[in-house]
């Protein structure tokens, strides 16, 4: 829907990716109104190979698709998780995390994979068809505005939109946090995740592995057959930043054998089904998430390692806590970009942020530390948790993204 250069909207987001849209979504279906500004073309970010990668999907944030309508769109396209299996290098001594069948979840997974692409479309088509939503693609923000009655950011090509709210959701290197001042903490792990498509001749029985090597962790995720019934799988491969141009330099043969020496014949024969590509790997976690009319959500506002699958769902929590901020602050006659209401989403969202980051960083360099006598640490563990099922069920909560108070968008519709 386009506006007009003088219209005061309710929320302007700045970054329409996986998080940014799907606040929007969200926002808009809870009545407020909505721009959503992207420097990127839709068309272009829907290309294939744009994003080779694809997401885990919690059972929480799954929760949220369906709430916004867009779960019929990729019901079809996403691949259950049924476990996911932990092994410290191919020592024996694996932990698996499957969930007893009465353990509550729809169907009983720990999440369902999706290539991005496939969330994307689904995303697009619901935003384009939303009336509460204006959308301004390909559109660089020169300037940003924020002061006590409203917020304005002014395009490359002249216009001026304004809102009451302002949202920073251009993910890492989010110029709306920069310039708002707030404080980052972060580190690089000098790792790069490599990610490509697999295609395999043993099943993958719908598990997740997760394999740690002291050089990065290599993670293998069930995806659908491909039309010509091929068993697929994502990989991501994290390698030491001074290798990594060498890996991806590799012949397809050489990558081939590299990546099947590491999978201890799990796949089976596997050759590659898409192209190669790379993601430098970082932490950062901003303490304040909200200044005067401003809030951050997603990788604007914390960057995890991918190890366990978490960023997106990270985020999309962000989003479900601030559409149930801003929607309970409107119908109570606040307005959306109110200190109380921004207030609220920061103290909601603190310790969620926080837990996972750390966690997340914890488990990136505990796998990380070679030498026997690590790995025997680490596979005694694996051991415990694998025997001590209430450990066992936090971890799956975590992974299915349920554990803690969860926005009412996150609870089962
Ligand atoms: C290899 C890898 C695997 C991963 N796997 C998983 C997984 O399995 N599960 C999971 O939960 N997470 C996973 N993640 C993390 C996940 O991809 C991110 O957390 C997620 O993409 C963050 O979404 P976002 O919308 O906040 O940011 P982004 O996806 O970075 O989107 C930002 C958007 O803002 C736009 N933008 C940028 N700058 C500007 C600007 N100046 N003006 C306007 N628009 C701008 C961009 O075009 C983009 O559309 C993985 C990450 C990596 C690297």
């Amino acid at each position: 829907m386009a506006s007009s250069n003088s219209e005061i909207r309710d929320v302007m987001v700045l970054g329409g990716g996986l998080v940014g849209m799907t606040l929007a979504i969200g926002l808009a279906r809870a009545g407020a109104s909505v721009h959503v500004v992207d420097r990127d073309d839709p068309a272009a970010q829907t290309a294939e190979g744009f994003d080779g990668r694809a997401s885990a999907i919690s059972t929480a944030s799954w929760n949220l698709f369906t709430h916004l309508g867009l779960a019929p769109l990729l019901e079809p396209k996403g691949c259950p998780i049924a476990a996911i299996a932990v092994n410290d290098g191919l020592k024996p001594g694996r932990i698996d995390f499957r969930p007893e069948p009465h353990e509550g979840s729809p169907n009983d997974s720990l999440g369902r994979m999706f290539a991005n692409r496939e969330l994307r479309l689904a995303l697009f088509e619901i935003a384009a068809g939303e009336p509460n939503i204006a959308w301004h693609p390909a559109s660089e923000v020169v300037a940003r505005e924020r002061g006590s009655f409203g917020v304005s950011a002014t395009i490359a090509d002249g216009r001026t939109l304004r809102a009451r709210l302002m949202v920073g959701a251009e993910g890492r290197q989010s110029p709306t946090r920069e310039e708002a001042g707030l404080n980052v903490a972060r580190w690089e792990y000098r790792h790069r995740a490599i990610v490509a498509g697999l295609a395999h001749s043993r099943p993958h029985d719908n598990v997740a592995w997760e394999i740690f090597y002291p050089s990065g962790p290599f993670a293998l995720l069930p995806m659908l057959d491909d039309e010509q019934g091929r068993h697929r799988s994502a990989l991501v491969w994290t390698v030491a930043e001074d290798s990594a141009a060498a890996v991806l330099r590799m012949s397809d043969a050489a990558f081939l054998a590299e990546a099947r020496e590491r999978m201890g014949g799990v796949l089976g024969e596997v050759e590659l089904a898409s192209p190669r590509s790379s993601f430098p790997l970082g932490f950062h976690h901003t303490a304040r998430i909200v200044a005067e009319r401003l809030a951050l959500v997603g990788d604007a506002a914390h960057g995890i390692h991918p190890i366990a699958g978490q960023g997106l769902n990270l985020g999309l929590r962000d989003a479900a806590a601030l559409i149930e901020c801003v929607s309970d602050g409107m119908r109570l006659g606040l307005d959306p970009g109110d200190g109380q209401v921004l207030a609220r989403y920061e103290r909601w969202r603190a310790s969620d942020g926080l837990m996972v980051a750390m966690a997340t960083d914890g488990l990136t360099r505990l796998f990380g530390i070679p030498g026997r006598t690590a790995s025997l640490v680490r596979r005694l563990g694996m051991a415990g948790v694998q025997r001590f099922a209430p450990l066992k069920r936090w971890f799956m909560d975590e992974a299915r993204g349920v554990s803690g108070k969860l926005p009412r968008l996150l609870e089962p519709v």
